[in-house]
């Protein structure tokens, strides 16, 4: 089977990325680097929901650096409440997927791809921009697979092995916008 440096944001979304790979003969090696996440409780329900899918589905997970995020991670931060949310995200995915595409050559693989494109709530334009701006950094082919289509069978699939699912993308200006659509579509009610 042919190999793939697979970005992971999360349990969940892996338990579609990782059956699509794998039914397109590609065995993907998960990576799970989300510095971006807040609070810090949240990095580790959704590593730990990632680690309990890949022991699951045995699926290699390769270790990811620990350690707090670096400078351009800490800028990125400090101007969460300024930013609009495009530039947000598309600073944010490109800190994620450039990390992800300099692991993948570490690793000695020859292309990578990301878990986030399972997810409708990402801009993946975005996305993809951010994938190949890596690619072309780095040396290593980045692969797209649009798998919005299947985000509900997440749902199923979450359920049956007890994951951890998120209700929000991941920083903090996210949280708070996930909880004023969901008070906002209470109040239209
Ligand atoms: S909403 Fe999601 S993609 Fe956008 S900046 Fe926040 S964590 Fe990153």
């Amino acid at each position: 089977m042919d190999d793939l440096f697979l970005h992971a944001c999360c349990g969940p979304c892996a338990t579609v990325s990782v059956p699509a790979w794998r039914a397109a003969g590609v065995e993907p090696r998960l990576w799970f680097r989300n510095p971006n996440l807040q609070p810090a409780v949240e990095h580790e329900r959704r590593r730990a929901s990632l680690v309990r899918y890949a022991d699951a589905a045995a699926v290699t997970l390769v270790p990811a650096p620990q350690a707090a995020p670096g400078a351009p991670w800490r800028t990125w931060a400090a101007s969460l409440g300024a930013s609009s949310p495009e530039t947000r995200c598309a600073t944010c995915l490109r800190l994620r997927l450039d990390e992800a595409a300099a692991a993948a050559r570490a690793a000695g693989a020859e292309r990578f791809s990301t878990t986030l494109s399972v997810s409708p709530w990402q801009r993946h334009d975005l996305i993809r921009a951010a994938g190949s701006e890596a690619s072309a950094r780095h040396g290593v082919d980045f692969v797209y697979l649009d798998l919005r289509e299947r985000y509900r069978e997440s749902y199923a699939a979450s359920r049956q092995l007890g994951l951890y699912r998120q209700k929000y993308c991941g920083c903090a200006a996210s949280k708070w916008e996930a909880w004023a659509e969901r008070r906002a579509r209470r109040t239209a009610r």
